[in-house]
């Protein structure tokens, strides 16, 4: 564990619940599996900004096949206990991504609404095949209509508000090296 965290430096922070280390590990695993699978294939690999970056920069270096990257910005609004959701695009890729091969990146699935759309919209755009790549997934908050695969994820974790590797709250903490739970006083969680 990060010594800052360990003496509670770091104000807000709950605990850690995936190191720096269990987490670089975790992606060489990904980063093998996606190089198998995509053999001899040519990947645009694609990040949700702004939460994916830091996992996205350590993935796309244990690939070994030929890749190109983009990047795409969305934001989901809505009641997130219902499927009734809108998801809108921030910002564009810049790449036709017609008959390609298509990996989306993303740091976290929370109810799927964001992927789910990402996935209809590159499939739209007649991408050859468009898998899903995750750092995290709270399966348990997945809405029911909603069923996305998810080819690769590098942790399951329970219904808790993390932040660090990427993951922001108000913007603040994404350079935290571990995956945290954010103490629910910061947020006005229960
Ligand atoms: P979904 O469309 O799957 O509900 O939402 C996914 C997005 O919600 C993620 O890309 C992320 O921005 C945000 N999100 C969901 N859960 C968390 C969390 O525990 N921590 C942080 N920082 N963001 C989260």
């Amino acid at each position: 564990m990060n010594m800052e965290l360990k003496n509670n430096v770091i104000k807000g922070i709950k605990e850690v619940i995936i190191s720096k280390e269990e987490m670089h590990k975790r992606v060489k695993e990904l980063g093998k599996k996606i190089s198998e699978d995509f053999k001899d294939k040519e990947l645009v690999i694609i990040g949700v900004l702004k939460g994916s970056v830091i996992f996205f920069a350590d993935l796309i270096r244990e690939i070994s096949t030929t890749v190109s990257i983009d990047f795409i910005s969305a934001s989901s609004y809505g009641d997130a206990t219902t499927s009734s959701g809108v998801v809108t695009v921030k910002k564009d890729v810049d790449c036709d991504v017609k008959g390609k091969d298509v990996l989306l990146v993303e740091d976290i699935i929370d109810t799927g609404l964001t992927l789910k759309y990402l996935k209809d919209l590159f499939e739209a755009r007649e991408a050859k095949s468009v898998s899903i790549c995750t750092a995290l997934d709270k399966p348990s908050r997945r809405l029911k209509d909603i069923n996305i695969e998810v080819q690769y994820v590098g942790f399951q974790i329970p219904d808790e508000f993390v932040v660090g590797y990427g993951l922001d709250y108000t913007e603040k903490y994404r350079n935290l090296p571990d995956i945290c739970i954010l103490s629910s006083e910061i947020y006005g969680g229960n």
